[in-house]
C-alpha cells in the first residue's frame, strides 16, 4: 500500500474515503481540518480563520505537518487529508518526505461537480467527540439514530464553517490554490484522479483500492 495525499475541494468525500482505508487497510489519518478545529477551541483567532473559510498560515500548518509525519514509524503508512492547500505547501511537503526518505506517494484527486458539493455541505453533520462524518440528505450517510453517532453514540453538530457562504470561500481557494497543485503532481507521475458523484460510491472507492496499491 502506498502513502496517500487527497487533493479535493470541501465536502468531496476525503474524510469518507480516509475512514474507509484507516478501517480496511489500517492507514493513519491526519486530517489538517480536524486537527485544526480540534486547536481553535482554544484559539479564538484560529476559530475566525476557520469560520470563515479561509486558510491558516503556513507558519501554524507546516510545523504541524512535520510533527505528525516525524512520529510516525517506518511500517506506518499515513493519509494527509487536507494538505497541501499551496503550490508552496506541496514543495514544502516534498522536501520534508524526501528527509524522512518517504518514497511511495499516490496522489488522488477527488473530482466532484460544484452543486453536489453545496448538498453535502449543507446535510453534513460531524460526531462531536469522534468527528466521523454523517449527511442528513443522503441516505447511506444518515446515523442510524437522529443526531447520535453510531460509532460512540456521541451528539452530532453542524460544522462553523459548513454553511453556503464559508463554503463558497473555501471553492474558490480550491480553485485558485489548490487547483494548480494538481497539475504539479501529474508533472511528477504520482497523480490519480477519481470521480466521486453520489450514484457512484461503490465505484469511487473500488477505484480507491487499485490506485493505493
Ligand atoms: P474542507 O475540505 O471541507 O474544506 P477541512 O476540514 O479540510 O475542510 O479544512 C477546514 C479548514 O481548515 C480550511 O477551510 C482551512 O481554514 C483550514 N485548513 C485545513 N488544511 C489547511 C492547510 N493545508 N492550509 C491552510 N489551512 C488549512
Amino acid at each position: 500500500m502506498k502513502n496517500v495525499i487527497f487533493l479535493a475541494p470541501p465536502a468531496a468525500g476525503k474524510g469518507t474515503f480516509s475512514d474507509y482505508l484507516v478501517e480496511k487497510f489500517n492507514y493513519k489519518h491526519f486530517s489538517t481540518g480536524s486537527i485544526l478545529r480540534e486547536n481553535a477551541q482554544k484559539n479564538e483567532k484560529l476559530k475566525q480563520i476557520l469560520e470563515s473559510g479561509e486558510l491558516v498560515e503556513d507558519e501554524v500548518i507546516i510545523p504541524l505537518i512535520e510533527n505528525v509525519l516525524k512520529s510516525l514509524s517506518k511500517e506506518d503508512k499515513f493519509i494527509l487529508d487536507g494538505f497541501p492547500r499551496t503550490l508552496q505547501q506541496a514543495k514544502k511537503l516534498d522536501i520534508i518526505l524526501s528527509g524522512l526518505g518517504v518514497l511511495d506517494v499516490v496522489v488522488v484527486s477527488i473530482d466532484v461537480e460544484k452543486e453536489t458539493l453545496i448538498d453535502r455541505v449543507i446535510g453534513r453533520k460531524v460526531c462531536s467527540k469522534c468527528y466521523k462524518s454523517y449527511n442528513t440528505n443522503i441516505l447511506e450517510f444518515k446515523p442510524k439514530v437522529m443526531d447520535r453517532c453510531d460509532d460512540c453514540q456521541s451528539v452530532l453538530i453542524k460544522r462553523e464553517d459548513d454553511n453556503q457562504k464559508s463554503f463558497l470561500v473555501r471553492y474558490n481557494t480550491y480553485l485558485e490554490s489548490t487547483l494548480p497543485i494538481i497539475a504539479y503532481y501529474k508533472e511528477k507521475g504520482c497523480l490519480q484522479v477519481i470521480q466521486n458523484t453520489e450514484l457512484e460510491q461503490t465505484k469511487a472507492l473500488e477505484q480507491l483500492r487499485s490506485v493505493i496499491k
